[in-house]
């Protein structure tokens, strides 16, 4: 996500210490001191501009969000977007989702989202990858035995990665779709979909969206 930099990112950062955490090892096995209520913990790694967990958070009251994201302009509008619903149930964490199990303790967090990972598409920036065996192994020690992974992306070839990655670490795929959208229509209300700002604008031009569930093994 390429953004300007935003010389109002600064001040909107240190003025709302209430929703953003720059030291989340800080926060390690005690996240829900940060929220209003004790409910299941819910994470996103590259939130980029929030509002996939904006949309979460105000459907889903009984769930805590924690987006992550690497770049501060781009959290900042996050940030920015947020403050004026004052959602009880969201916070923002500026950081690398590399360090995902130096923030959060072993089974701290119930679901973790990916959505439109930057798909680093040459083999020597694999390692890059949010889907990458090493970021696996943060996320299982995290999310612990059964824990859930959402993945969604418009790259059919970083789709087809993840898949093998996924399998050969040894999660279990339990929801596929190759046509999110029209899935989601032919649903009839049933499938539930919070739109990514990119997912947006990849649909708008006409490109399918990829999506799966992986579980962890109990
Ligand atoms: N999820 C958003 C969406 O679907 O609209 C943003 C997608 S954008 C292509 C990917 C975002 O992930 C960028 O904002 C980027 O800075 C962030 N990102 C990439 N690697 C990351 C990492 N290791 N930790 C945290 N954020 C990361």
């Amino acid at each position: 996500m390429r953004v300007r930099n935003k010389p109002w990112a600064d001040d909107l950062i240190t003025e709302n210490p209430q929703a953003i955490v720059l030291n989340p090892e800080h926060y390690r096995g005690q996240w829900q001191s940060r929220f209003k209520s004790v409910q299941p913990l819910h994470v996103e790694i590259g939130t980029g501009k929030g509002q996939f967990l904006i949309g979460m958070a105000v459907a889903h009251p009984e769930f805590n969000f924690v987006g992550i994201e690497l770049q501060k302009s781009v959290l900042a509008a996050a940030l920015k977007q947020s403050l004026p619903a004052e959602l009880p149930n969201l916070q923002w964490v500026l950081a690398d989702g590399q360090g995902v199990n130096d923030f959060f303790e072993p089974r701290e967090v119930t679901q973790l989202y990916l959505n439109f990972s930057d798909p680093w598409p040459k083999t020597r920036h694999e390692k890059r990858r949010l889907t990458y065996k090493s970021f696996l192994k943060s996320y299982a020690e995290v999310l612990g035995d059964g824990g859930q992974l959402q993945f969604k992306t418009d790259n059919r070839h970083l789709f087809e990665y993840s898949i093998m990655s996924m399998t050969s670490f040894g999660l279990n795929l339990t929801e596929l779709s190759l046509d999110l959208h029209a899935d989601v229509a032919a649903s009839q209300g049933e499938l539930e979909n919070i739109e990514t700002e990119y997912e947006q604008k990849f649909a708008a031009k006409g490109q399918p969206i990829y999506r799966l569930v992986a579980q962890f093994p109990k």
